[in-house]
């Protein structure tokens, strides 16, 4: 590193630790030639977006969460272990592709519910029940009676 005192490029670490979220790592320095003491931030380059929850904390993306709530969603259905895998490295890939800096922990609920959707009506009711921004249980009911129909539907064109 060029010394920001001297501008000579002749420094040393004196001491490395992690900072307080884990994700970088804060170096303290010294230049050799002119003593000047300073601090480098290092980080992963492609690092996942900062997740923003609805209560406006942030927190980094974590592909265990998205399993632990399609575990929840999932729980006695039967959706292989497999198949979670999948989505969870799909919506992470999507995650890490499509946003740079953020994601809103909602945009995240979106994709799972769009993938349980097509996979699993009740993993996706009762995945939607809590993450979706119901604003009444009107609207949750009128969603578990659009998935009913839809399941009606397509169980008549199974006959
Ligand atoms: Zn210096």
């Amino acid at each position: 590193m060029i010394c920001i005192k001297c501008g000579k490029n002749n420094d040393k670490v004196l001491d490395s630790r992690p900072t307080e979220d884990g994700y970088s790592i804060r170096r303290r320095r010294e230049c050799i030639e002119c003593g000047y003491r300073f601090s480098t931030v290092e980080r992963i380059e492609d690092l996942y977006p900062t997740v923003i929850k609805k209560n406006g904390t942030r927190e980094p993306f974590m592909a265990d969460k998205i399993m632990a709530s399609l575990n929840i969603a999932c729980s006695k259905r039967g959706v292989s272990p497999q198949d979670k895998e999948k989505i969870v490295a799909e919506i992470s890939d999507k995650v890490n592709n499509t946003y740079n800096r953020e994601i809103t922990s909602s945009e995240i609920g979106e994709f799972i519910m769009n993938r349980l959707r097509n996979m699993d009506k009740v993993a996706y009711v009762r995945f939607a029940s809590v993450y979706k921004d119901f604003t009444d249980p009107q609207s949750f009911a009128d969603e578990v009676s659009r998935i009913s129909d839809e399941n009606q539907a397509s169980s008549e064109n199974n006959r």
